[in-house]
């Protein structure tokens, strides 16, 4: 009988905490379970991870109770945190939190006891059957299939265009799995952005698959949570946090879209399910698939260096041509018309010919709001968020200024606070702008729009795509929320209004979102009979990602890419943390972040330190943010630094520091 208990507790702490086993908890005491224990002046829920003889302190204090009949985590799960722990900066018992549904999180609820039972969502799509798979598929599942059947942990890169199959050889890998009696897990990157994904998995295996949405309630999640465990469902489906399912025997698992930035978590634990998919397929012995059009720089380098196997789709299942993408230079628009034109000629005529023939254009425009900042033609003053360091912009229908950071609000002035000229002006477009602009040229068209301004409310996104879908509404204004996933077959018009959107962020990873945006889009269109076309209109018609992008060219923009980050060492020629010094008052926080800087550089000889420089944007929310990087080669060894000089680091009340592992935005 081990005498104490290991346990770790979601607190920032790098370490577990013994306590010792009073004699009526013993026969219950597992690794796995939760428990109650004293922790300072509170009882906390604690994980206990291990069990032991000896404790590392004198006076150990005793477990109070044990929550579940069941342990919640299965030793995998726990090796699993622990990586999570060691990988991105915070302690196991922070990354079993993550781990676990918010529904049992707080100890309220057990295992054993009984939930009411719950009308969850039957499966009410229609079946599906296998396809024959052409040669590429075949050759595809063929060696992802050699590899469940080894029992061997392999990543496969499957990198196919859109329509060339890559989901077929999921469900047919799935299918494998499922015979041989073991689970699957695929993560998609937004269940309501992907809802023809989903319904491709319901299809084929109906009541065999949870499909785990963030609009479930955490009672809802937890049922399915339930399920998955007690081996009722087989497959999840679900996002980033899917890859936590209680499944005990994975097969295989799949992350779809992989390069999208959904993927990684912007709280603590701050982990990238990609990564931790792989981690997961490496402590399951299985393979991880990870498909996509637009592959990250990050699994393409690995796949061309033979870290990962790379499965190429070259062809669309229906031999359609992919659409023809026409670069229009505004600079020119400009120079001609004399004043500054939202749609170009091209685009015009484009949309015009579209309505005449009784087809459906989408138009894209990375950016929400009517106007984007408010200007004084006469001082120059801009409006800007009180507690943030950005323009404030103007939405129409509120007919309010709108801080697109904090969601601060206000109503526009008239005058100029700065000077009292009655010159302010609105510059700059969202989508309100463009909507309004096309309702103006196009009087007989049926325009909706579909934003996070107009998705608020539950049921809105269902509501416009369908619209859509039947052909109440012809023209479809969005952002990036129109950019994937949606198959309209009448829609043979793709406008983007502005590429440069996305390409003008101060954050290197900004060519590869516009060329992974501009290949999204332009994929909406053409995917009917009649073919489509694709304007994109730009300030800079020569980039190489919106050139690339135009010929559907992957391999030529990663060339390109991979040059300047090998040039400029960023990933993935290195890893890279982010530690960000906030703090009200901008002085502490400049001065914390310049002591911390040095601290880190004076404890490490391998790893590059550059910064603090102040954040992108410089204040948010009333805090200023400094901005330290850190380039290394091994994340863990990064961590362990990053943990040593953090923990003899004497910081100042007030000041906060985050510490963001592989960061996704500067
Ligand atoms: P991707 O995931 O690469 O976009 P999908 O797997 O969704 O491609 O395939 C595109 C379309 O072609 C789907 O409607 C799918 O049902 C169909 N399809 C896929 N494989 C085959 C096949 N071998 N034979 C016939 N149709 C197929
Ligand atoms: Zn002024
Ligand atoms: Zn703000």
């Amino acid at each position: 009988m081990s005498k104490f208990a290991e346990v770790a507790i979601a607190l920032p702490v790098d370490r577990v905490f013994h306590y010792a086993i009073p004699e009526e908890l013993q026969a219950d005491m597992a690794v796995g379970k939760r428990v109650f224990v004293p922790f300072g002046p509170r009882a906390l829920v604690g994980y206990v991870v291990g069990l032991t003889g000896t404790a590392d302190v004198k006076d150990v204090k005793e477990v109070r109770s044990i929550i579940d009949k069941e342990p919640i985590l299965t030793e995998e799960m726990l090796k699993l945190a622990r990586w999570m722990g060691r990988t991105y900066f915070c302690s196991w018992g922070e990354a079993i939190e993550a781990i676990i549904p918010a529904g049992i999180k707080k100890g309220k609820v057990e295992l054993g006891t009984r939930l009411k039972k719950m009308a969850v969502k039957a499966a009410e799509f229609p079946p599906s059957t296998p396809h024959v798979l052409n040669e590429e598929q075949s050759r595809a599942l063929k060696s992802i299939v050699e590899c469940i059947d080894r029992k061997e942990y392999g990543t496969f890169l499957l990198y196919g265009i859109t329509a060339s199959g890559k989901t077929e050889v999921y469900l047919q890998a799935i299918e494998h799995v499922l015979k041989a009696g073991r689970q699957a897990i695929v993560l998609v990157p937004e269940i309501s952005l992907t809802p023809q994904t989903v319904e491709r998995f319901v299809s084929r295996f109906g009541h065999k698959v949870a499909v785990l949405h963030s609009g479930l309630t955490p009672a809802k999640r937890f049922l399915e949570w339930k399920k998955i465990r007690d081996g009722k469902a087989v497959i999840a489906v679900g996002a980033r946090s899917a890859i936590f399912s209680p499944m005990k025997n994975i097969g295989v698992i799949i992350v779809d879209e992989e390069h999208e930035t959904s993927y990684k978590q912007d709280d603590v634990p701050r982990y990238h399910a990609r990564d931790v998919a792989e981690e997961r397929a490496r402590l399951n012995s299985c393979p991880l698939i990870l498909g996509s059009a637009t592959p990250s720089l990050e699994s393409y380098y690995k796949a061309k260096k033979g870290d990962y196997k790379l499965i190429k789709l070259t062809k669309r299942i229906d031999e359609r041509l992919l659409p023809k993408v026409k670069i229009v230079d505004m600079r020119m628009e400009l120079a001609t018309r004399k004043r500054l034109a939202i749609f170009s000629k091209v685009l015009l005529d484009a949309l015009d010919r579209t309505l005449k023939n009784g087809k459906q254009a989408m138009i894209f425009l990375n950016r929400r709001g009517f106007s984007t900042f408010l200007n004084c033609k006469k001082c120059g003053f801009v409006m800007k968020c009180k507690r943030c360091d950005t323009a404030l912009v103007y939405h129409f229908e509120e007919r309010k200024l709108l801080c697109h950071y904090c969601n601060y609000k206000m109503e526009p002035p008239d005058i100029c606070p700065n000077c009292k000229s009655s010159y302010v002006r609105y510059f700059g477009l969202g989508t309100e702008k463009v909507e309004s602009e096309i309702s103006h040229a196009f009087p007989h068209s049926h325009i909706a729009r579909m934003d996070s301004d107009t998705t608020a409310k539950s049921g809105s996104h269902d509501k416009i795509l369908g619209d859509f879908r039947t052909g109440d509404t012809n023209l479809l204004v969005g952002t990036q929320m129109i950019a994937k996933g949606h198959d309209f077959p009448a829609v043979t018009l793709v406008g983007v209004v502005s590429a440069d959107v996305s390409l003008n962020v101060p954050d290197f990873r900004a060519s590869e979102r516009t060329f992974n945006l501009l290949t999204q889009v332009g994929g909406r269109a053409g995917r009917g009979e009649d073919g489509g076309e694709v304007i994109v209109q730009t300030y800079a018609p020569g980039h190489y990602s919106i050139l690339a992008a135009a010929k559907h060219d992957y391999e030529k923009f990663y060339e390109e890419e991979i040059v300047a980050r090998k040039e400029l060492l960023y990933p993935p020629f290195i890893n890279l943390v982010k530690l960000t010094v906030r703090a009200r008052n901008d002085d502490l926080a400049a001065r914390t972040a310049q002591r911390l800087a040095q601290a880190i550089a004076a404890e490490t000889k391998t790893m590059a330190v550059t910064g603090p420089a102040p954040a992108p944007i410089a204040r948010m929310r009333g805090y200023f943010r400094y901005n330290i990087l850190v380039k290394g080669k091994d994340r863990a060894e990064m961590c362990e630094l990053l943990k040593k000089v953090l923990g003899k680091f004497g910081k100042p009340a007030h000041v906060l520091i985050a510490v963001d592992v592989d960061p996704i935005a500067m």
